[in-house]
């Protein structure tokens, strides 16, 4: 399987594993089998449980340890891809309702943190994307009138506003009211435990090896030689699903994060303790967690192998530390955690999200690019009314008909 992160990332070295679940022993039959146990199966199979549907979840390592762990947790509804960019690829229609469902997916993480009893793991916050240079500035313009003219309530800064709110020289930004951050690992154990609560099983350490469709179910090999038969199978295995799909569906990259000490309580940091990114392509970005520390990431590179991508890791951070001490001179940004991590994208920068031709009532939920833990909120209620027979009237927009299978 690909080695999707370097060992070392905050949540994962902060928070103990809350729950442990056994392995596969033996053949079992089940309605709906949602394999990968990470932000994505979680997702899934939360909304499936609600809807009252028996699910069954599997995955091949712990709960969580896969790229969510490393998941630095920004909760946007601003895609990798603009607005105006999106608009050019794929219309004003769909780009329309693709931003607006990834802006409806904030209050529906809000709400599920609310449902499952860690309110407080959700933090709602502003956005800002600043321009990362003059020439941007122009392009930056046309996208926040785009996002005006859709309804998302944005706010234009230009050069002498954002240096007085924030105290930095940038020549424009778009400050946006809805985002929100998490942590991932947390949010993923509780909502699985949630769903266990439900009735949920649950095996770790059980790899699926081989997804064969029958008639009228699939039949899942574990890599300890059991079958688990079932209607409906989810495939949330993150980046390592391309291998099912037999086709290009994405780009992998290397990506970079390092938090600092945690800061002093009175320490505001910046204002609102917004979320920061920028207009550059690779971007970096900026937050504070929650007991004030601040976590950078970024620095992207395209990923070749986890040895070479780790092997960066060390210069990577520094350049991040670099970028932080660019916007805030006065902050002493002690590093305490460092860590590599591997992630996809899109040529549109939208997920693959539903079934393909040789697997019938297979589908998968790939969130890839920045948003990730958007898309798979939005995969989740996507599939889950395939499966439970409802009409949905983005799914088009997300689905691998993009690809043109035969
Ligand atoms: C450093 C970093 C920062 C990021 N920051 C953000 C951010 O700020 N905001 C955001 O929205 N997204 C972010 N992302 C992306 C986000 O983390 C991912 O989109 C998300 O974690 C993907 O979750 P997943 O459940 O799909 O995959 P994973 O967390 O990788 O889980 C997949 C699971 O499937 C299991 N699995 C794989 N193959 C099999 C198999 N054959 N059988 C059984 N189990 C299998 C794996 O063991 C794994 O546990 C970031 C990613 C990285 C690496």
């Amino acid at each position: 399987m690909l080695n999707l992160r370097s060992n070392e990332p905050l949540w994962l070295s902060t928070t103990p594993q809350l729950s442990a679940y056994p392995v596969l022993h033996e053949d079992i039959t089940t309605e709906i089998v949602v394999v990968g146990g990470g932000i994505s199966g979680a997702l899934a199979a939360y909304e499936l449980i609600n809807r009252g549907c028996k699910v069954t979840l599997v995955t091949a390592g712990h709960i969580g340890t896969g790229s969510t762990c490393a998941s630095t947790a920004l909760l946007q509804y601003e895609i990798d891809t603009p607005l105006v960019k999106l608009i050019n690829k794929i219309g004003q229609e769909n780009a329309t309702k693709s931003y607006l469902q990834c802006y409806e997916s904030i209050d529906d993480l809000k709400q599920i943190h609310k449902t499952i009893g860690i309110p407080n793991a959700f933090q709602a916050k502003k956005s800002l994307l600043l321009a990362s240079k003059k020439d941007d500035v122009k392009d930056l313009e046309i996208e926040y009138t785009a996002r005006q003219n859709i309804g998302l309530r944005v706010k234009w800064l230009d050069d002498n506003i954002v240096k007085d709110k924030f105290g930095f020289n940038s020549p424009a930004a778009i400050y946006s009211d809805k985002a929100g951050q998490t942590d991932a690992y947390i949010f993923t154990q509780k909502l699985i435990e949630w769903c266990v609560d439900k009735g949920m099983q649950v095996f770790d350490q059980t790899g699926i090896v081989d997804v064969i469709s029958e008639k009228r179910s699939t039949h899942l090999q574990t890599d300890q030689g059991y079958v688990i038969k079932a209607k409906y199978v989810v495939m949330a295995t993150g980046y390592d699903s391309v291998k099912w799909i037999n086709k290009n569906v994405a780009r992998l990259h290397s990506t970079y994060a390092i938090t600092s000490k945690p800061f002093d309580k009175r320490e505001k940091l910046w204002k609102d303790k917004c979320l920061i990114w920028e207009t550059a392509r690779p971007y970096s970005y900026m937050r504070v967690t929650k007991d004030n520390r601040v976590v950078i990431g970024g620095k992207d590179e395209t990923f070749s192998s986890a040895i070479k991508r780790d092997k960066l890791l060390n210069s990577k951070a520094k350049q991040l530390q670099a970028t932080l001490s660019k916007y805030f001179p006065h902050l002493r940004f002690d590093v305490d955690y460092k860590w590599a991590g591997t992630f996809a994208d899109t040529a549109d920068g939208l997920p693959f999200i539903g079934g393909i031709p040789a697997m019938p009532r297979v589908y998968f939920s790939l969130g890839f690019g920045g948003n990730g833990i958007t898309f798979s909120q939005i995969a989740s209620k996507i599939i889950a009314d395939a499966i439970t027979n409802r009409s949905n009237n983005i799914s088009k927009i997300f689905s691998f008909e993009r690809l043109n299978f035969k």
